[in-house]
């Protein structure tokens, strides 16, 4: 245990399906459990039926049978205006709101965990967030009372927890991230300590609740063979049936055959069926063989955009928990012809090479040889006109600072006038990877006057500095004069500005959350009222009886008591989903 006076920087995986918190003890990373004493607190949030706001565990246990009040894969939808409802009373949540209660959680539990106040953090991204994603996390982070440190590239954060800049050649690896609900391919370059991205792909819409879903179906079409009633006849049975096959789809990463068991799954008419239902790891296969393929895709494009062979490839990491699937893995072995590392649990990779590159930024002697750089997570650069026969085209977009530079850095370019009498020149800041800057994001623009004359006599040097911090500075030279004018793109759209995010704090302190230490009651009784509405008979009665005396317990507010009762339901509420 390690209760020290300082508080050290930790490092944050904010995930899609699952966050995490880490910080790195004696060299040694380590990972921080909830409030439940898990070490992967799902990215949910819900509304209470006492109207407070439950996050974690006991949020993701009230997905099905509260789905109208509980929010998940927020970070889908980071960076965009959209607004999520909890309940009907009225409370609407950006996504960075929600983000930011999941990073309060993580907060607290790293503090009761440590022992101290936990404020400085190293968050993670996805490769391909870009600017305005990555702002939206880092205001997320300030909401929840966290400084950011740094914000790390996700497949990054992962080499560097295997250790791949430390190694003393020069390395091409390739990061496999199968996560909840997103597939991404990330292709890195390791020099000397720095890790450079490639290329990246990926397809946003394939992970492991896919293939969890398949095997849903699976079990759909044989019950059907049987001339049973259609399992996904009712909404509430088909969850149930989707988390069965979740649970059957773990088991399958470890054994060869298993069950998908959920008992008095309600069907249309009212009726209700016992699923229990025998499956091969080999059946599961074939059910995925469509998702499997669906894999290979990414992969090549990222490694065609990198200019890489298969063979040419030194090191293949896998990452995500949907990695641990056998198929996924014997997949990544047939394309690249070596065995994939996978020494370190896919889910908590990230997180333990957050908490390294935390250290690092703290100056922890442990670490004190390694030497991380990031690059631009994107192409930065400004709007110019191609000549196009006698005329000019407007709109093309000319990149000063390329995707994948080692940043800080600093690049110039120099333009000119196009047209005679011209008196300025508008500087219109893209960032983005297409041809076209309607295709890309604009971060902001001025116009610089130059002196009249005829075209291209005029010139202007653009030079773009990009800081660690994402933050880009615009400075142009008119050559002829040289007068020089800065701009300065913290404030790019979307951003929040430091007053908006105390106002969103402010909001945030004025909402009820269940009390942490409450934390572990409140998700023994979601889960166990979520199987409750799902059983008839004898089971309900029992499972009824227990959850009495549970509520009674938390009335009585007697702490023996209140433990007692919590661990019969948890214990209840296993036996009877094993069936
Ligand atoms: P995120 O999407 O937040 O990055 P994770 O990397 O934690 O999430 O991945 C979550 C996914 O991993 C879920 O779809 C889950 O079903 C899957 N998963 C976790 N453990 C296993 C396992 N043992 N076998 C197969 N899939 C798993
Ligand atoms: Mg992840």
């Amino acid at each position: 245990m390690n209760a020290g006076t300082r508080s050290p920087i930790v490092g944050i995986d904010l995930g899609t399906t699952f966050s995490l918190i880490a910080v790195l003890e004696q060299g040694v990373p380590r990972l921080l459990p909830n409030a439940v004493g898990e070490f992967l607190t799902p990215s949910a949030v819900s509304m209470g039926d006492d109207g407070t706001l439950l996050v974690g565990a006991a949020a993701a246990a009230r997905a099905t049978t509260h789905p109208e009040r509980t929010a998940l894969a927020f970070k889908r939808d980071m960076g965009t205006e959209r607004k999520l409802r909890l309940g009907d009373g009225g409370l609407e949540l950006s996504p960075q709101e929600l983000s930011a209660m999941v990073l309060a959680a993580l907060k607290r539990d790293a503090e009761a965990a440590l022992g101290v106040p936990v404020v400085e953090a190293v968050v993670t991204v996805p490769a391909y967030f870009d600017d305005v994603q990555r702002q939206a996390t880092r205001a997320a982070a300030e909401i929840a009372g966290l400084k950011v440190e740094r914000i790390v590239n996700e497949p990054t954060a992962a080499a560097i927890a295997y250790g791949l800049h430390h190694r003393d050649r020069e390395l091409r690896a390739v990061v496999l991230d199968l996560g909840g609900g997103t597939f991404d391919v990330t292709v890195l370059e390791i020099m000397e300590g720095v890790i450079e991205i490639q290329s990246s792909a990926g397809d946003s819409r394939l992970g492991g609740g896919d293939f969890s879903a398949a095997l849903a179906e699976w079990a759909a079409a044989r019950r059907e063979q049987a001339r049973e009633p259609d399992l996904r006849s009712d909404r509430q049975g088909w969850a149930r049936v989707l988390q069965a096959a979740e649970e059957a789809k773990r088991r399958l990463s470890e054994v060869e055959t298993t069950r998908i068991v959920a008992p008095q799954v309600p069907v249309r008419g009212g009726a209700r069926l016992d699923l229990d239902l025998p499956v091969t790891r080999e059946q599961a296969e074939e059910a995925w063989a469509g998702l499997q393929e669906r894999l290979r895709a990414p992969i090549l494009r990222a490694l065609g955009d990198a200019g890489l062979a298969p063979h040419q490839v030194d090191e293949v990491l896998l990452v995500g928990g949907a990695t641990r699937m056998p198929c996924v893995v014997r997949l990544a072995a047939q394309i690249f012809g070596r065995l994939p590392l996978r020494s370190l649990p896919p889910d908590e990779a990230v997180a333990m090479g957050a908490a390294i590159q935390a250290a690092l930024k703290e100056g922890d002697a442990s670490v004190e040889d390694l030497v991380v750089t990031d690059v631009a997570p994107f192409t930065l650069g400004i709007e110019t006109a191609v000549p196009f026969g006698r005329q000019f085209m407007n709109g093309a977009f000319a990149p000063i600072l390329e995707r994948g530079t080692v940043i800080p850095a600093s690049r110039v370019q120099q333009f000119s006038t196009l047209a005679d009498g011209q008196e300025a020149i508008r500087i219109a800041v893209y960032q983005g990877e297409h041809s076209l800057c309607r295709d890309n994001r604009r971060i902001g623009q001025y116009q610089v006057r130059v002196p009249r004359g005829p075209a291209g006599e005029q010139s202007v040097d653009v030079r773009f500095t990009y800081d660690l911090n994402g933050i880009l500075e615009v400075e142009t030279t008119v050559r002829s004069t040289g007068k020089v004018a800065l701009l300065v793109l913290e404030q790019t759209p979307g951003r929040m500005s430091p007053k908006d995010v105390e106002r969103a704090r402010r909001a945030m302190a004025k909402l009820k959350f269940h009390p942490r230490e409450a934390l572990p009651n409140a998700t023994a009784l979601a889960r166990g009222e979520a199987l409750y509405l799902e059983l008839t008979g004898s089971r309900r009665d029992e499972l009824g009886y227990v959850l009495a005396r549970f509520r009674a317990a938390l009335d009585g507010q007697e702490a023996t008591a209140i433990d007692a009762c919590r661990l019969q339901v948890l214990q209840l509420v296993d036996a009877l989903r094993r069936g």
